[in-house]
């Protein structure tokens, strides 16, 4: 199918911008990288009756380290978030997330903050932000606001940007000696959006985990994190035991969609599973 018609506008500024936003108000939608976009437009799933280029901001793209924070402008493309040696550094998460989306061709184009701003439950960057406690810098009309993630997502592809707001740039705490960090999906094919997937990270002292945040993609409207399995897995050194604590708490606490090709049942088994082997990965068993 092709897209209906629309006006194009390549935004010079932010402030240009904003501008046309609050002109335009609802009939118009800001494209980054274009690679959910285009697809929702030809699918006739959005006809906004004109489309305003932010992809130029050359000030909203790159990665960069201030101080104790990894800085990921919101219009870097997945490509160079994969490649960077500052985020394998500071962030390995994300490294290790990358190469699970989609294709090359897409990660070439698409860019992290359009990710992040689509707020797709099946996406690998919001479970991340909120896995490493990111913070999103949102822009406006009136100036810059923080957001943490975990309250950045706040529903199928809903988040705390208002209308007219764009998201400009996601902070990150580098890691800290001694934190450990997990990415693993589970997907019909490589490069399918997950049919489950977890984003997990710890301090690790020998088989006791602290500060534990195991956050799963795919089972819920947003990121959902498992904070009852994080409890259980911290209530002493992981052994056995601990671990089918775990897997009760975490099956009693997901809620996940059923879809046309996986029960709720098996949804909460693939995630116990990857959370199994993400906590072995943490504390090394299988390293
Ligand atoms: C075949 C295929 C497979 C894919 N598989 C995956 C996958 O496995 N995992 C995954 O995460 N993604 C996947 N994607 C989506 C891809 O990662 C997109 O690049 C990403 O979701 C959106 O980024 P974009 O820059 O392309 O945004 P665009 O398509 O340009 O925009 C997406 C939405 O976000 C808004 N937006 C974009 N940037 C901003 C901003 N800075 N501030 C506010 N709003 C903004 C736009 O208005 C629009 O509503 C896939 C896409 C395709 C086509």
């Amino acid at each position: 199918m092709k897209s209906p018609a629309f006006d194009y506008i390549r935004a010079e500024s932010p402030q240009h911008a904003f501008e046309l936003l609050a002109q335009h108000g609802d009939d118009a939608r800001v494209i980054a990288g274009g690679q959910t976009l285009l697809a929702t437009l030809n699918m006739r799933l959005s006809q906004p009756a004109l489309l305003v280029d932010i992809a130029g901001f050359d000030a909203w793209r790159g990665i960069a380290v201030e101080g104790a924070t990894l800085r990921i402008g919101a219009l870097t493309r997945h490509s160079e978030v994969e490649a960077s040696p500052l985020v394998a550094q500071h962030a390995p998460l994300l490294a290790q997330a990358a190469p699970h989306i989609g294709h090359r061709a897409i990660r070439n184009l698409g860019t992290f903050g359009g990710a992040l701003a689509y707020a797709d439950p099946a996406a690998e960057w919001p479970a991340c932000a909120v896995a490493l406690d990111a913070t999103l810098v949102i822009a406006g009309a009136k100036g810059e606001r923080r957001v943490k993630a975990a309250d950045f997502f706040q529903g199928l592809y809903t988040t705390a940007m208002q209308p007219g707001e764009l998201l400009k740039a996601c902070e990150i705490p580098v890691t800290a000696e001694g934190v450990r960090q997990d990415f693993s999906e589970l997907s019909r094919r490589h490069g399918d959006y997950a049919v489950a997937g977890l984003a997990a990270r710890a301090e690790v002292k020998g088989r006791t985990l602290s500060d534990l945040r195991l956050v799963f993609l795919s089972l819920g409207d947003r990121p959902v994190r498992a904070v009852k399995a994080e409890a259980a897995l911290q209530s002493g050194a992981v052994d056995a035991a601990r671990l089918d604590g775990a897997d009760a708490a975490l099956r009693a606490e997901l809620d996940p969609f059923e879809d046309l090709t996986h029960s709720v049942a098996a949804k909460k088994q693939l995630a116990a599973t990857l959370m199994r082997r993400a906590v072995a990965r943490l504390i090394e068993e299988t390293r």
